[in-house]
């Protein structure tokens, strides 16, 4: 699974990328490659932004160095099909269905934008001729798209087969069936007077199972009634 970030700050990847199970399978299960938009600046002086037209604070990318940036990181593909992605308030707000629907194996491309944004003719063009997704983390602004692109990065592979070392991890983290996760406790059994709840001790895998997705369902209605809400049209066969 190749993914290429194109961003105007090279030097922040792979950065957090590099630690534990993701850092371990970097560059066997996954590759990282990087495009520099200031190397497709069309100045001496390496500028790749403008004013916007009309007036208004900040600068914005301009639309054929970021073309040229998108097209080369394309060409890494050697014909194949990759995700592009630009990173986005404007986007669908990213969730763990999002990042499945992304992970792709021919691959992922991100888009960083900086400063004001990015012209929206290069947008439209990539969404029109390349299927280009606009996503974001959530509804506030940063300065760039480098910190989502992680995120996007980081959630995605979770989903590629072999890099959790425990496959059943995904499958029963929160979210996965649109519920939040059970608690969970390890050793000692006691802790400052509190013991963990006697099931998890039984030995019995069935009451556990039981015990945990009534946690599960519990938890989510507590904190995301929003969750809860879904859930139950999901599965209103079974009773919720
Ligand atoms: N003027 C833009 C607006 O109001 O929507 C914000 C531009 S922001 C300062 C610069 C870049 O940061 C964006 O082009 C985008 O790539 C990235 N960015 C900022 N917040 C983001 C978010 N919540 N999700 C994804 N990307 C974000």
């Amino acid at each position: 699974m190749l993914i290429t970030v194109v961003t105007l700050f090279p030097e922040m990847f792979p950065g957090p990328l590099t630690y534990s199970l993701l850092g371990k399978k970097l560059g066997t299960l996954w590759n990282l490659k990087i495009v520099n938009i200031r190397d497709f600046s069309d100045n001496i002086w390496h500028k790749v932004d403008d004013t916007p037209y009309g007036g208004g604070a900040g600068m914005v990318l301009k639309p054929n160095i970021v073309h040229d940036s998108l097209s080369y990181a394309l060409s890494l593909y050697n014909g194949s099909n990759p995700t592009i992605v630009y990173m986005t308030p404007r986007g669908q707000v990213f969730n763990s269905n999002i990042a499945k629907k992304i992970v792709n194996n021919e691959g992922i491309i991100i888009l960083c934008g900086r400063y004001e944004g990015i012209d929206q003719r290069v947008i439209d063009f990539w969404k029109t001729n390349h299927n280009l997704v606009e996503i974001s983390i959530g509804d506030y602004v940063l300065f760039g798209g480098e910190i989502p692109a992680m995120v996007l990065i980081e959630t995605c592979l979770r989903f590629i087969p072999g890099i959790m070392h425990n496959s059943e991890s995904v499958m029963d983290e929160s979210f996965a069936i649109d519920l939040l996760e059970y608690p969970q406790y390890t050793k000692p059994a006691i802790w400052c007077g509190n013991s963990v709840p006697s099931v998890l001790l039984s030995g019995n895998h069935l009451e556990i199972a039981k015990w945990r997705t009534e946690q599960s369902k519990q938890i989510t209605k507590a904190l995301r009634p929003d969750l809860w809400k879904k859930y139950l049209e999901l599965h209103s066969d079974n009773g919720g």
